[in-house]
């Protein structure tokens, strides 16, 4: 006799012995989980032979598709040639060498250097104990807060996760003592009646203005911010956000990083969010797309003034006593290194501009309907807002989980896309073709259809 008490399908045994993150486990339990076995271009098949359109590009990052012939090739071969390896004691890969290279190439910036993590939270909380340690070195230890924004995701890791806006980091008791949350530049949100977008932006430097005094700009280590926010949302700053801003921070000689794992690489249009906005950072921060999501990789990209300090405050003391066993990892780097030729060279990103009128075209159609409050992104990434009163910007009844309940019809249809807070986010990858964004905006549109009628 079978036992029963072994769970028998690939969707219990995945919740029987795996623990989920970030998911709704109460609706898991109801909704069951779902396999996936493998993926063909912006496709992923499930283990009962589903296919879904992943309108999210996995978790924003395979911007490539699932398949893609050249990254598979390059991870091969680099498998076969040195399949692992670190970067300490002076020792590093070839492959390391020329991605650094590479990334200092494609830069913001005209020289650099690069430090290796595997993921884009270590990269944030990297660039967190670089900054604190070259302002002890230089004589100025209590220069240790981080600034950052509300709605603002920095990643998971304990400084990370205090970097991050979001309440529910409160569970942990987070955020760390130390680490200061501006508003959140969302003037649809957070504008006041009969405020222009002009004047919130100003009372958002104002703002800023006002922390630095109240904090004191000689405690402040720096400030992060995505140039887009990503996983608070997909929000894009009010117009002239960074050009107010920018210049308050140099004036208190405060390090601006910009937060570039989602933007960075094309998302935006351009190969930076810090491009699209028309700002100058000291450093980049680099995952997800860095690799098109083919290897766990982040990368620190210090710009030239960043660069000669903390090459200095390292040299002062011998070394720089950090480092992650798998960081520039050789198999990562040849695929970085191609996912950044093919994102680049091979018309990805070109794509990703050719398609943005569509999308936004598509997001414009669907945000005229009476329940959507908004329609908000900038090129391959946007959000639309649901809201129950569309003239007083009121949301639905958090009981009611209104994009949990599109989102999962939508998976019902088989289209991926996910809910956050009361919006719908769409990343998709950027081999879209215009056939493929058809049918997410069909699906999508069902979807919405069907769900705002069961809701009323
Ligand atoms: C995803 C993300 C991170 C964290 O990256 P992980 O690889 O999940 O640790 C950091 N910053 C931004 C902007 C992100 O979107």
């Amino acid at each position: 006799m079978p036992d029963t008490t072994i769970p028998q399908s690939w969707e219990a045994r995945a919740e029987a012995a795996s623990f989920f993150g970030f998911t709704d486990l109460p609706s898991i339990h109801a909704r069951g989980t779902v396999v996936l076995t493998h993926g063909t271009g912006p496709y992923v098949h499930d283990t009962n032979g589903k296919t879904y359109l992943d309108a999210n590009s996995g978790l924003w990052n395979m911007v490539a598709g699932f398949d893609h012939p050249g990254l598979i090739e390059a991870a091969q071969a680099q498998y076969a040639r040195f399949p692992g390896y670190h970067a300490f004691f002076g020792r590093m890969s070839d492959q390391t060498v020329q991605l650094s290279e590479k990334l200092v190439e494609v830069s913001p910036f005209e020289r650099g250097k690069v430090f290796y993590t595997n993921s884009g939270s270590e990269a944030n909380d990297t660039m967190v104990k670089m900054l604190w340690f070259l302002w002890a070195a230089e004589g100025q230890p209590e220069r240790r807060k981080i600034l950052t924004r509300k709605n603002g995701y920095h990643g998971v890791t304990a400084v990370s996760a205090s970097m991050t806006g979001k309440p529910y980091n409160s569970v942990f008791g987070l955020p760390l003592p130390g680490f200061v949350h501006l508003s959140c530049p969302h003037y649809w949100r957070e504008g006041r009646p009969n405020e222009t977008e002009a004047e919130f932006t100003a009372r958002m430097a104002q703002e800023l203005e006002d922390t630095i005094a109240r904090e004191g700009a000689d405690t402040i280590a720096g400030f992060f911010a995505e140039p887009v926010m990503g996983a608070g949302g997909v929000i894009p700053p009010s117009e002239g956000y960074f050009q107010a801003i920018v210049p308050i921070l140099r004036r208190h000689g405060i390090p601006i990083i910009s937060d570039e794992v989602i933007c960075g690489f094309g998302r935006t249009g351009n190969t930076w969010g810090c491009e699209t906005y028309d700002f100058m950072p000291d450093a980049v921060i680099s995952s997800k797309n860095l690799t098109a999501g083919f290897f766990p990789m982040g990368a620190v990209i210090l710009g030239p003034e960043l660069s000669d300090r903390m090459q200095n405050a390292a040299e002062a003391i011998e070394e720089f006593p950090h480092g992650f066993t798998a960081s520039g990892h050789p198999v990562g780097c040849a695929i970085a290194l191609k996912a950044i030729d093919v994102v680049m060279n091979e018309g990805l990103m070109e794509n990703v501009r050719t398609l943005t009128p569509r999308f936004e075209a598509g997001m414009a159609e669907l945000a005229k309907h009476p329940h959507i409050g908004e329609w908000r992104g900038k090129g391959l990434m946007g959000a639309l807002e649901a809201v129950h009163d569309k003239d007083t910007r009121t949301p639905f009844a958090a009981d009611l989980s209104i994009s949990e309940r599109i989102a999962n019809t939508c998976t019902d249809h088989g289209l991926i896309c996910r809910p956050l807070g009361q919006s719908i986010v769409l990343c998709p990858p950027f081999i879209m073709t215009d056939a493929h964004m058809d049918e997410m905006f069909e699906k999508l549109e069902g979807a919405l259809t069907q769900v705002f009628k069961e809701v009323g």
